[in-house]
């Protein structure tokens, strides 16, 4: 909602700047969307609506799915192809860049800045083999996503708008082609320094270091650019290492870390065959083509630092050595001080203890061993009131474990006489940090599936329970169950 001095923009008056087209050819080619045949409009956010200063009762303007594929633009438009590389799966690539999207442009609200990148809009210069396009199922993927992990208090990239069309586009099958707008306050991923980096355009280095300095770190944007890329580098170490500590602690697994979808700002970047645990699973592998498991779940935060490395060696050309193993020597701490953090309020210590870690590492081993839904747990112990048989919590667990259980519940006890908040005040503040809608794979399949099949109602439904996902919902239980045994583990293409 816009302060009371602060009026919407009407849709048709919204007007982008181009500041990032602007810095020149370095960083990417002008290109023309290629509009999506037959669109149709499937969704407004009017969450991110607001964000952009839009009233969210212009959700039906008529100009939408046109907006939404690239066949009209928001005025000032400068349709922009960024150029970047990137490790993936330990490889250095330097043929990557925006093969399917387009950066719109900038549109500031609030005191913030927000890209505007619209997604399927066709071929561009670094498309290499692609078609440019996106599929519907990966499009409602994505759009789900940034909205779950957003109200999970993660930072991620949203998306404003989502269209289908009527468009054949071949993957494993035949599918049809969608669009989104993406948002994020930036789209500089670690690769855009790569590239400049390994291709020795150091002047265009230095430009882009003052480029995202003076939009997230106006404290040095008038320092010499040494200082402004180690404060830069200090900043990216520390929101990495706050994402990863976010993302172990809700249970997702994004499924392709490489360095191209690695956001400099810290945002959960380009939503490929990700997932959210349904059973605590440390090694589980959300993408069938990660042969090696270099992505699995308990990997991250050993592969986001391996990330950062990547990105320090392209500043090594602004930063001495030490200075940066000194950036990079921060990322251990900052992860283990915020995972700590999130996971004593998963268990509802308001206070700090010695043996949390340990209380923990049981749990988690606890669950592990016996294969137990992770957010169901967690919710369950949000009602948890030391009170035991605990039948709730027996009834997530196999009865082989019951003992286990039981042993784990008995420290737990001992661990909360230290707390001095009641029962009921820790209740409370574990039912808003533990959620109750999830966005697992099979509840994405079938909203996909629906929708494949014309129907939007589902997506509409998991839309709304993702934004507020620690409410209760009256009726909607069934879209907080735990997967059947045949919807876990479903194969879930890394083809987009
Ligand atoms: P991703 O796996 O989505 O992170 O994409 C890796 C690279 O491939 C990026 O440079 C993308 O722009 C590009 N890419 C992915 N899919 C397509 C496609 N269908 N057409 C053109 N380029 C694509
Ligand atoms: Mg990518």
């Amino acid at each position: 909602m816009p302060n009371s001095n602060e009026s919407f923009t009407p849709l048709k008056d919204l007007c982008l700047h181009h500041r990032y087209a602007d810095l020149g050819a370095v960083f990417g080619t002008p290109t023309a969307p290629t509009p999506l045949q037959k669109p149709h409009l499937i969704h407004v956010n009017t969450s991110v609506m607001a964000l952009l200063g839009l009233d969210p009762a212009e959700a039906e303007h008529p100009d939408w799915a046109q907006l939404t594929t690239g066949e009209k633009l928001f005025a000032g438009s400068k349709p922009f192809a960024m150029k970047y590389t990137g490790h993936q799966f330990g490889g250095y690539n330097p043929d990557l860049g925006d093969g399917r999207a387009l950066l719109l442009g900038e549109v500031e609200h609030g005191g913030k800045r927000w890209d505007l990148h619209l997604k399927g809009a066709g071929k561009t210069p670094y498309s290499r083999f692609g078609d440019g396009r996106a599929v519907l199922r990966s499009t409602i993927r994505e759009y789900l996503a940034g909205e779950a992990l957003t109200a999970l208090g993660i930072r991620s990239t949203r998306a404003l708008c989502i269209a289908g069309s009527e468009e054949p586009v071949a993957r494993e099958k035949m599918e049809t082609g969608a669009a989104l707008i993406r948002v994020a306050q930036s789209h500089v991923r670690f690769g855009h320094f790569e590239y400049l980096f390994y291709t020795r355009q150091l002047e265009a280095q230095h430009q882009l270091v003052e480029f995202v300095c003076a939009q997230f770190l106006p404290e040095v944007a008038n320092a010499p650019v040494q200082e402004q890329a180690e404060a830069l580098l200090r900043f990216t170490v520390r929101r990495s290492a706050e994402l990863a500590a976010g993302w172990q602690s809700v249970g997702f697994a994004h499924g392709v870390l490489n360095t191209d979808n690695m956001s400099i700002i810290g945002d959960t970047f380009d939503f490929g065959p990700y997932g959210f645990l349904d059973d605590y699973e440390p090694g589980f592998i959300c993408n069938h083509s990660d042969h090696t498991g270099r992505y699995a779940f308990d990997a991250q935060p050993g592969v986001v630092l391996w990330n950062l490395n990547a990105l320090a060696h392209a500043f090594s050309s602004l930063l001495d050595t030490e200075v940066l193993k000194d950036c990079l020597g921060q990322f251990q701490p900052l992860l283990i001080e915020a995972y700590s953090g999130l996971m004593r309020a998963k268990l509802g210590l308001a206070l700090e203890d010695d043996g949390d870690q340990q209380l923990c590492a049981d749990l988690l081993q606890l669950l592990a061993d016996g294969r137990v839904d992770y957010s169901l747990f967690f919710r369950a112990l949000s009602r948890y009131c030391g009170e035991r048989p605990a039948e709730a919590l027996e009834a997530l667990v196999a009865p082989s474990q019951h003992e286990a259980l039981h042993g784990w519940l008995g420290h737990y006890d001992q661990r909360l006489q230290k707390e001095t908040r009641s029962a009921q005040e820790r209740s409370r503040a574990m039912l808003a940090t533990n959620p109750k809608f999830v966005l697992r794979n099979y509840l994405a399949q079938r909203v996909i599936d629906a929708a494949e099949a014309g129907d939007f109602q589902p997506l509409e439904t998991l839309f709304t329970l993702l934004q507020s996902p620690f409410a209760e919902h009256p009726g909607f239980e069934s879209w907080a169950a735990a997967p059947p045994e045949s919807g876990k583990h479903l194969p879930i293409s890394c083809s987009s």
